[in-house]
């Protein structure tokens, strides 16, 4: 699967500078950190959940792995001529790019005041959310 390492958690009022992907950062001695020069932050790529909870409880910039869009079914509009076939690869792709949203939702609303930790995934639920949008597990309201 083609995937694509993108940069979360990065301050809002970058957003327009943020260079978006990984390949766009400086390299550092250290493979797994690379260099915002728009942010002047240092940005750690994690691989597991556990790194990515790691570093943002440390306040750390963060990048993950997701699909690349080009993995993802295309999106139709109108009433196509033939039914929109999407195949297994892209089914998974799509799964495993919800919950990449869903962590960057997490991540994003942990700044929130009652935030609480997931716990069957350990992920941020802020207090205005039911359920956990990395995992869907349901804690009713903080
Ligand atoms: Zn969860």
């Amino acid at each position: 699967m083609r995937t694509e390492r993108t940069i979360r958690t990065c301050p809002v009022r970058m957003k327009f500078t943020c260079p978006r992907t990984w390949e766009g950062l400086q390299p550092t001695a250290n493979p797994d950190v690379r260099h915002c020069a728009h942010c002047n932050e240092d940005v750690h790529f994690c691989r597991t959940d556990e790194e990515t909870l790691r570093h943002a409880r440390a306040g750390h910039c963060i990048a993950r792995e997701e699909p690349h869009p080009d993995e993802l079914p295309n999106l139709m509009l109108g009433r196509p001529e033939a039914p929109l076939v999407i195949t297994p690869e892209q089914k998974k792709a799509s799964a495993r790019n919800v919950r990449e949203m869903g962590i960057t939702d997490a991540l994003d609303n942990a700044r929130f005041e009652g935030a609480r930790d997931c716990p069957r995934c350990g992920y941020p639920v802020p207090s205005f959310r039911k359920t956990c949008y990395v995992c869907a597990f349901e804690l009713g309201r903080g």
